[in-house]
């Protein structure tokens, strides 16, 4: 799979195609149904096995579990446990996800276990809560009959985080500290190249027009053990609103959790803004609270409207996603603001 670095220098050669590209993105006037958007390009893998469902008349919130369930089972910097670990050496994965009557489910923190999003939606279906955390999610997933797997980290894993401690002279307290001075998360790549972010959001409309998403990562890297961020928390990694349209997010999750972020989005297509400028107006928010500090870390919003009209938008260049219908199957790269 491209690494985020290669595809972005990949990207600016492809540059000129794709802003024709996306400038049809906000054109549409009939609906287009049915559709997949995800975030990053590992979003194409995911949404051709939401296809499989979407295109058989299957329904949205079928497509976009399975689509997550693809990347929980690859090896991935930031989804599944395969993913990063935290500042112990301990993979944590959050996932939440909503149906068109915003039934939703979620889980945090949950150690052991192959695919979170479908434990999210067992919360959904079998729970009358939303989150189950940690030790609790983990407890639930076993008695519904998912494996607890190994605690080993992928060789992936291993070698980010060996290098991780190297250059951050593993200090727990210490390291709360630098965060407060430097901000949490800055920057969002390392030296090397990796990413420390790439959580895996998606949403979907069905042939029936009925939206769904779901939301699966293994949070932010090295994170302290407990963190969570946005993801599995329904309007701030994840909204569905079926009268209006869905968004989802990836980046720094406080940032997005400080503004309900896709609640956010949402409210904003409501009140009639296209995809691409509701997700521009929740990353204006985010940046006018503090725009010295929105310089040193990435949000990207991307949204999907009831007429299958999508736009994403970001902080920093770089945020891409991925789409999928009967007119196309392509990768996007977001506008941004700084
Ligand atoms: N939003 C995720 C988090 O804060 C990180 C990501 O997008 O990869 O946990």
């Amino acid at each position: 799979m491209l690494n985020r670095r290669k595809f972005l220098h990949l990207s600016a050669l492809a540059a000129p195609l794709l802003a024709a590209r996306r400038s049809f993105a906000n054109s549409f006037d009939a609906t287009v149904t049915p559709i997949v958007v995800s975030t990053w390009d590992s979003g194409m893998a995911v949404n051709a096995e939401a296809w499989k469902i979407l295109s058989a008349g299957g329904r949205s919130l079928d497509a976009v579990e399975a689509g997550a369930r693809q990347i929980e089972d690859t090896i991935n910097c930031c989804v599944g446990l395969g993913g990063y670990p935290d500042r112990d050496g301990i993979v944590t994965l959050d996932s939440c996800i909503m149906d068109e009557h915003a039934n939703c489910g979620a889980v945090a923190g949950i150690e052991r276990i192959k695919h979170p999003v479908s434990v999210a939606r067992k919360v959904m279906e079998m729970t009358p809560h939303v989150i189950l955390v940690g030790n609790g999610a983990q407890q639930f997933a076993v008695e519904n009959g998912f494996p607890l797997e190994s605690r080993e980290l992928s060789e992936d894993a291993k070698k980010a985080y060996a290098n991780w401690l190297k250059k951050n002279e593993y200090k727990p307290v210490i390291n709360i500290e630098n965060q407060k001075e430097h901000g949490p998360f800055a920057p969002n790549f390392f030296e090397d190249g990796t990413a420390n972010h790439d959580t895996m959001g998606l949403v979907a409309m069905d042939k029936r027009n009925d939206l769904s998403g779901a939301v699966t990562t293994s949070g932010m890297a090295f994170k302290v053990h407990g963190r969570v961020g946005d993801s599995p928390i329904i309007g701030a990694g994840l909204f569905v609103d079926n009268e209006v349209g869905a968004a989802t997010s990836s980046g720094v999750g406080e940032e997005v959790i400080r503004i309900c972020g896709t609640h956010l989005v949402v409210e904003f297509m409501r009140q009639g803004y296209a995809p691409e400028m509701a997700c521009m107006k929740a990353v204006e928010r985010i940046v006018k609270r503090d725009k010295a500090k929105a310089k040193t870390l990435q949000v990207g919003f991307l949204a999907l409207n009831k007429k299958g009209q999508y736009g994403a938008y970001a902080i920093q260049k770089g945020f891409v996603f991925s789409v999928k219908s009967e007119k196309e199957n392509i990768v996007h790269e977001s506008k941004y603001l700084i």
